[in-house]
C-alpha cells in the first residue's frame, strides 16, 4: 500500500519530540522554488526553510559538486588541514571583506562562536576585569537555542523550564538608541544584534538608529556583531542588511544560506585584532571546516555572485512590496520588508492565513502569531510572484 501523508504524520507525532507545530504537508522532493507533496501536489515555497534556500532547492551545481566530493573526501576533523578550507575562508572573506574567519556548522553555534571571540577580546584586548564582560542585545532578538542563548531572549517560552542561564547580557528595547548609550560601560565588550529581526516579524530598526550605533560602538570601544544568519547573503536585496545602512559591523555571523540548504555550514567573520584572540585548543567543532560543508558553501557563494541573486532578491522584493501596498486589505495593520524579507502583520493570528495559503498551493509560515513571513528563494521571477500575490490578495481577503 502506498503510504500518504496521514502516514508520515502519525509516524513523526508518534516518535518525535513535540517542539514544532509543522503544517500538515509532507514533502518529498523540491525544485527550485516548488515543493511537491507525497500526494504529488505542488506547492511554492515562500519560506525557503528560513532562508537556508536562497538559492533554491536542489540547486543543480549544489547537487553536483556535494555528489564528487562524497566520493573524495568528507570529514577530517581539524586535527588535520584539507584542501577545501582556505578556499572556503577566501570565498567568505571575499564577500565580508574580513581577513579571519572562523568556520563553524549552525547558526546557534556561529553565535555562541561569537560570543566567546567578544568575550575573549574584552578581557585581553579591551582589558575588561577577569569575568566583568557584558554584552548589550535587543528585545525580541533570535539568536538560536543554546542555554546561553535563550538566557538572553525575552521570549518566555524559549526560556521557561530551561534555566539557569548565563550571566553577562543586558537587553534594551529594540532600536533604542538612548538605551544604548546609557546602558554601554567600561564592562561592555559587545553589542549584538539583529539588523532586521527576522523571527520576531520582520522587524526593521528606526532610521538612523544602525548608523549611530556604529558611532557609539566605535567611540567606546565595543564589538558590533551583525546576526546575519537569516538576513544575509541576498535576502534582504543587499549581501547583507547592515549594508542598506551603510555601515560595517566588526563581527559577521552567518548560517542557512551559506551552504544553500544542503549542508549545515556557519561562519563568523572578522579582522585579526578581534578573532586573533582564539589560540589552539580554545574552541572547536568537530565538523567545523569540513571539506564536504566547504566545497557545498564555495559553491553556493558562487552561484548568489553568478546568478545575480542579490539583485534579483532587491528587484523582485521592490515589485514585491509595491503590489502588496497597492493591495486594499483591511485586516493588514502593517507590510514591513526589504529584498525577499516581507512581512504582513494582521490584526488578527495569521495561521489560518498560512493554512488557507496552503489549500491553494503557496508554503508560508506565520511568525510572532500574527504576522506572516514571505520569503521565497532568490531565484524566484517576477511571473511566479504574480502567482503568489494573486493567491495572497485573494486570502487575505477572506475573514478567519
Ligand atoms: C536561524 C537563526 C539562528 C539560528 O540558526 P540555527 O542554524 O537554527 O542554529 C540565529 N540567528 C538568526 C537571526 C536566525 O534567523
Amino acid at each position: 500500500m502506498a503510504k500518504n501523508s496521514e502516514y508520515y504524520i502519525q509516524l513523526e507525532d508518534e516518535l518525535g519530540a513535540n517542539n514544532y507545530h509543522p503544517l500538515d504537508i509532507v514533502i518529498e522532493r523540491a525544485e527550485g522554488i516548488w515543493v511537491w507533496d507525497v500526494g504529488d501536489n505542488k506547492y511554492m515555497d515562500c519560506l525557503s526553510a528560513y532562508s537556508a534556500v536562497n538559492q533554491g532547492h536542489c540547486h543543480k551545481r549544489l547537487v553536483s559538486v556535494m555528489q564528487k566530493q562524497c566520493e573524495k573526501l568528507t570529514l577530517t576533523s581539524r586535527a588535520f588541514r584539507n584542501n577545501l578550507l582556505g578556499d572556503f575562508y577566501k570565498s567568505v572573506a571575499d564577500i565580508t571583506k574580513k581577513n579571519m574567519i572562523l568556520p563553524m556548522n549552525t547558526g546557534a553555534e556561529a553565535v555562541e562562536s561569537a560570543i566567546k571571540a567578544a568575550r575573549k577580546w574584552g578581557y585581553k584586548v579591551k582589558g575588561i576585569e577577569k569575568d566583568k564582560a557584558e554584552i548589550i542585545v535587543f528585545a525580541d532578538n533570535f539568536h538560536g537555542r543554546t542555554t546561553t542563548i535563550v538566557g538572553f531572549s525575552t521570549e518566555e517560552q524559549y526560556k521557561d523550564g530551561f534555566g539557569p542561564f548565563t550571566p553577562g547580557f543586558k537587553v534594551i528595547p529594540f532600536g533604542d538608541i538612548k538605551a544604548l548609550e546609557e546602558t554601554i560601560n567600561e564592562n561592555t565588550c559587545a553589542f549584538l544584534f539583529e539588523p532586521i529581526q527576522g523571527e520576531a516579524g520582520i522587524n526593521i530598526p528606526v532610521d538612523g538608529f544602525i548608523e549611530k550605533a556604529r558611532e557609539l560602538c566605535t567611540k567606546n570601544n565595543v564589538l558590533m556583531i551583525a546576526d546575519e544568519i537569516q538576513t544575509g547573503l541576498g535576502r534582504t536585496g543587499k549581501w547583507f542588511a547592515c549594508d542598506h545602512f551603510g555601515i560595517v559591523p566588526d563581527m559577521y555571523i552567518m548560517g542557512k544560506a551559506l551552504a544553500g540548504g544542503f549542508y549545515p555550514v556557519s561562519a563568523v567573520a572578522a579582522d585579526k585584532e578581534i578573532q586573533g584572540v582564539f589560540n589552539p585548543g580554545d574552541h572547536g567543532s568537530t565538523f567545523g571546516g569540513n571539506p564536504l560543508g566547504a566545497v557545498v558553501a564555495i559553491e553556493a557563494l558562487a552561484i548568489l555572485k553568478e546568478e545575480k541573486l542579490v539583485e534579483n532578491s532587491a528587484n523582485i522584493g521592490n515589485y514585491f512590496m509595491d503590489k502588496l501596498n497597492a493591495m486594499d486589505l483591511p485586516i493588514v495593520k502593517e507590510i514591513r520588508g526589504k529584498g525577499l524579507l516581507v512581512g504582513l502583520e494582521l490584526d488578527r493570528k495569521a495561521r489560518p492565513y498560512c493554512e488557507a495559503l496552503m489549500k491553494k498551493g503557496l508554503l508560508c509560515k506565520e511568525t510572532h502569531e500574527n504576522v506572516m513571513r514571505f520569503a521565497p528563494p532568490l531565484t524566484i521571477s517576477l511571473h511566479e510572484v504574480d502567482w503568489a500575490l494573486e493567491r495572497i490578495e485573494e486570502v487575505l481577503k477572506e475573514k478567519f
